[in-house]
């Protein structure tokens, strides 16, 4: 049929290189059991955001956007002895899910949660030393400054990734006008005039459904 599965697909595709995981099948289950949003990254994409850390050998991450922090988890636990991880959550019920998620795979340590609104939060950080990793997945609507912040905190050669930047292809529709919409087209046109950071966008589709991520390297 013309019609594909593309949740099938991609459980095709897990079946082979993600194998089953207590840790995060206990966050996920423990997430939606609390009332939150079936709205954390996919399978593949936490995967991924895993080898990215890996690949950048990442000792400090900054995350915008916790929910039960299942994207978290899988970025958290490539750190080092000394890594830590900062994310940052608005909802307070979001951010006890997260810590409960956090303590439940080992990483009460190392994952912390700051709460409250990312823009304040984000300003308010002075590290001694700046972030291997950013992973943008908060309010679209403020994805520009999310990203002027992030530049501010990741280290040169570092990496920014930004979820949720294709929005089943409406991003380029100009007739579509919702703030998280005209937030990822501030951000493109913001990157467009910016020499700081060399990006890309991947459209995805998946469990998830039509989307995709923006990689930066900061330079
Ligand atoms: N990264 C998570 C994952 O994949 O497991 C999913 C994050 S979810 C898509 C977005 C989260 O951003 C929600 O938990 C929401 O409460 C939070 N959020 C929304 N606006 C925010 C803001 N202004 N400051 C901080 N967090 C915010």
């Amino acid at each position: 049929s013309s019609v594909v599965d593309w949740a099938r697909s991609d459980a095709y595709h897990n079946s082979f290189l993600i194998p089953t995981d207590k840790v995060l099948d206990f966050a996920v289950k423990n997430t939606l059991d609390q009332g939150l949003p079936d709205i954390a990254v996919s399978p593949a994409q936490g995967k991924l955001l895993n080898l990215v850390a890996q690949s950048v050998g990442a000792k400090r991450i900054l995350e915008v956007g916790t929910l039960g922090g299942y994207s978290s988890i899988w970025m958290g636990r490539t750190l080092p002895e000394d890594g830590v991880l900062i994310t940052l959550e608005i909802n307070e019920t979001h951010a006890k899910v997260a810590k409960e998620n956090f303590a439940k795979a080992g990483l009460g340590d190392k994952c912390k949660v700051v709460l409250g609104p990312a823009y304040e939060s984000m300003t308010g950080l002075q590290p001694k030393v700046p972030f291997d990793l950013v992973f943008i997945d908060a309010d679209k609507r403020s994805y520009p400054e999310y990203f002027v912040e992030a530049k501010r905190l990741v280290k040169q050669g570092g990496v920014i990734i930004v979820d949720n930047v294709v929005r089943y292809g409406q991003v380029h529709d100009m007739s579509v006008n919702d703030a998280d919409t005209v937030g990822i087209r501030n951000l493109l046109a913001y990157i467009k005039a910016d020499k700081d950071v060399e990006a890309t966008t991947i459209a995805t589709v998946g469990e998830r459904a039509f989307d995709g991520f923006l990689y930066a390297l900061r330079k």
